[in-house]
């Protein structure tokens, strides 16, 4: 069996803080228990902080998707016309389940090493006023690039559209909140940038899209898809619609804890610099970034081009089995073209950026690896 790689250099999960891990060992209380129904309001209390929101978020019990696929159920109806925004495999994922609840899709595609041009959202939204719903992958992780969400935001407010946003592997490592970028639906996860678990869906709903919401006829209630089901499960006294994942709340608990103790400000920075160094470190090693400009790129992934003599694989094990490090493969249409590292949570630390670029340019002036020579 391959030892665990000491740097775990992916793009999530990622290893978690040790103030997670601590919190993971607590003991399981039963869910209608007032100490556990009022923990839980005080994590939707932190949350809502961390989103820097008025309302009260929800948290769904499943890994990220769970809450896109939700967002999309409970949000779109069948008169609706959906805008998706297509720059990476994710942002061209969402339109399977706009299809399946909406009148029409549209998409609006560019390659997956570039990003969505504001200009032309504003086009298509004056060419279609029927459109009602435009839906974003922030950053399209598969690619290593980053949206600008916040001019798409302002477009579609002016609009009057609705907007969903994956912002899964961006919040929480960078000033990204969907109140400041007119965001309806923000579905984040605690495993990319927080440094907690996979296992939940973080959702922050606007007024107006509760309001949508609870007149669709179609948005599902009794399923495990509901999301309204989760609206006010944290009010004192209000049943769960299904027992939370306990122990996932407790990770989540001390990932925003340690968020706020270390200040978001900082941990943004954090998250930035380290991205720099890997860009750059790259760049001097004659590698090539995946995102077609270095203004692309997001600050909690850094998407490289294989180089010539290798292949994904290769280049990987190479990494995990001399180094230590492990990188992400592409994914999709980027898997083989691609590595990645994750800058996220405990990995967003410079030194481990340095340590793969050093391991990267020993690697490189030796292409055939140990074992062949
Ligand atoms: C990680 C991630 C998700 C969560 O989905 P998985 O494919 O199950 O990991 C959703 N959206 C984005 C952009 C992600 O990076």
């Amino acid at each position: 069996m391959l030892p665990i790689p000491p740097m775990m250099l992916t793009t999530g999960p990622v290893p978690v803080y040790p103030e997670v891990l601590e919190a993971l060992g607590k003991p399981v209380l039963y869910d209608y228990e007032p100490a556990f129904q009022n923990f839980y309001a005080g994590v939707i209390e932190k949350l809502r902080l961390a989103l820097r929101q008025d309302n009260a978020p929800v948290i769904m019990q499943g890994e990220a998707i769970l809450g896109i696929e939700a967002a999309a159920a409970a949000l779109i109806g069948k008169n609706d016309v959906v805008l998706n925004l297509v720059s990476g495999v994710y942002g061209k994922g969402f339109a399977g389940w706009a299809a399946r609840y909406g009148r029409q899709v549209i998409e609006l595609a560019v390659p997956y090493n570039d990003i969505i041009d504001p200009q032309a959202v504003r086009d298509t939204l004056r060419q279609r006023p029927d459109i009602t719903i435009v839906s974003l992958c922030h950053h399209d992780t598969p690619s290593g690039t980053l949206n600008p969400l916040h001019e798409i935001g302002r477009i579609v407010a002016e609009h009057g559209a609705y907007l969903i946003v994956d912002a899964v592997s961006s919040f929480g490592g960078m000033d990204v909140h969907p109140q400041d970028a007119h965001v309806d639906i923000f579905i984040t996860s605690p495993s990319k940038c927080l440094g907690s678990t996979p296992g939940l869906s973080l959702i922050s709903v606007s007024e107006r899209a509760w309001v949508k919401i609870e007149a669709n006829p179609d948005a599902p209630c009794g399923s495990f898809l509901s999301l309204l089901g989760w609206k006010g499960a944290s009010e004192p006294g209000a049943p769960f619609p299904v027992t939370p994942s306990i122990a996932e709340i407790y990770a989540l608990d001390a990932a925003l804890d340690r968020y706020a103790a270390e200040g978001p400000e900082h941990v943004w920075t954090r998250h930035a610099q380290t991205a720099a160094i890997a860009r750059n470190g790259l760049l001097e090693l004659g590698l090539k970034l995946w995102p077609k400009k270095p203004e692309y790129c997001a600050p909690t992934a850094t998407a490289f081009k294989i180089p010539e003599g290798f292949s994904d694989t290769q280049l990987r094990d190479r990494l995990r089995n001399e180094h230590g490090i492990l990188l992400s493969l592409g994914r999709a249409d980027t898997a083989g073209k691609l590595l990645r590292v994750g800058h996220m949570g405990v990995s967003a630390n410079p030194d481990f950026a340095r340590a793969t670029i050093t391991a990267l340019s020993q690697i490189l002036s030796r292409p055939l690896g140990p074992n062949n020579n």
